[in-house]
């Protein structure tokens, strides 16, 4: 990109710290995120920028257009804005003043770090084509991503490619995780009854035990990783609840319940697991001469990054904190991330940006997502400005 002046940069990192911090004392869940919602359109609104609310509850879309649109290009960035049903402990000057809620993934400063993007790019518009931004609620299980794109925002906002990025306590701040393929996989729920006949526990003859067959099921279902997948695909089935009985020492119930979630990469090897844990609680049930019942409740997207925008992404931010910040071989992750719905219509890129602080082993910056200690690192806010305002001039050329 042109670099810009360093003050205004500066300027921009400044305004944005102020409203993360803004953001940070004001957390709200999935949908709920009107705080962040209104401080978004007061800020767009002050700057000039057009903007549509509404989308998804509490989503908005910014426009900007370059110098220049004769391209007919247009790229999208995506920033997710919701926090997590945490009690806050970072004992921070901007910490949560809404108790049990709090912002210890960082959505605050996803949501400023577009902020400033949008403000850098209205006031320099060095491209050819047009930026939508997209503030997205719910990402931490709501959905968000995924709503926003039923409710039509590919028709309205037809990009041609989308990026976002995560930031990530497990990396130094400076360091760069990006690759092509997969790097957050999916996820989903199962759910799994099995119906026996109860009775009396010294009389077991009289009844079909439901927590036997179920344990069967446990077990057998470990086999689909070791045994149906291949060992190169990685894949994680976990049964998180196994429910039965009143307590009682001296009753067989009549039904057990479980309840796990499903990893993977790849949307065939998915299919097969869940083809297969069909099979084995269908079987495993008959065979006891009891009945089964088996949902698969599907969540998020595996997050594939197209491998041609990942390289182009990887060029980008090597030009700009230098090759050797840069990792492109590394394993990619279990957890989630919605922005794989976007990935799975549109071309992409998701990047992850390291924030740890090694040499300061308590600070909040070190402390995994999701930890009530934790902390978003504000010296990745102008990091990310450029990194996403490098994107637009090079993927909409003037
Ligand atoms: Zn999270
Ligand atoms: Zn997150």
């Amino acid at each position: 990109m042109t670099e810009p002046n360093s003050n205004f940069l500066n300027d921009i990192v400044e305004e944005v710290k102020v409203c993360r911090h803004d953001l940070h004392r004001h957390p709200a869940t999935s949908y709920e995120e009107i705080y962040a919602s209104d401080l978004i359109a007061r800020k767009l609104s002050e700057w000039g920028i057009e903007f549509e609310r509404g989308w998804a509850e509490t989503g908005i879309v910014a426009t900007i257009h370059g110098k220049e649109t004769s391209s007919g290009k247009r790229i999208g960035f995506r920033g997710d804005m919701d926090a997590l049903d945490i009690v806050e402990d970072t004992g921070a000057e901007w910490a949560s003043t809404i108790k049990g809620k709090m912002h210890a993934c960082g959505h605050d400063g996803h949501t400023s770090i577009l902020l400033g993007t949008a403000k850098y790019l209205a006031e320099t518009r060095n491209f050819n084509g047009t930026v939508h931004l997209f503030f997205q609620p719910a990402e931490e299980g709501g959905g968000g991503a995924i709503r926003m794109i039923e409710e039509g925002l590919f028709d309205k906002y037809p990009v041609d490619s989308v990026y976002a990025v995560h930031n990530w306590p497990y990396l130094p701040l400076g360091k760069v995780a990006i690759k092509g393929g997969p790097v957050m996989a999916s996820t989903d729920k199962i759910e799994i009854t099995v119906i026996g006949k109860g009775g009396h526990a010294a009389m077991p003859n009289e009844t079909i035990d439901p927590i036997v067959i179920a344990s069967e099921i446990v077990t057998a279902l470990q086999t689909i990783v070791s045994r149906t997948v291949k060992p190169t695909d990685p894949v994680v089935i976990s049964i998180t609840n196994f429910n039965a009985g009143t307590g009682a020492h001296n009753i067989i119930p009549t039904d057990a319940k479980l309840v796990g979630t499903v990893r993977t990469f790849d949307n065939k090897v998915r299919d097969t697991i869940k083809n297969r844990i069909a099979g084995i609680v269908e079987s495993i049930t008959h065979a006891h001469g009891a009945r089964g019942t088996f949902e698969f409740i599907t969540g998020y997207e595996p997050t594939i990054n197209d491998t041609a925008q990942a390289a182009l992404c990887t060029d980008i931010a090597q030009n700009i904190f230098g090759k050797d910040q840069i990792l492109t071989d590394f394993p990619p992750s279990m957890g989630a991330e919605d922005f794989g719905a976007m990935l799975e219509k549109k071309p992409g890129c998701y990047a992850i940006f390291g924030q740890g602080d090694p040499e300061n082993p308590d600070s909040p910056h070190n402390y995994g997502l999701h930890h009530p200690k934790y902390d978003f690192n504000d010296d990745l806010l102008p990091d990310v400005i450029r990194y996403f305002s490098s994107i637009t001039e090079r993927v909409l050329p003037l």
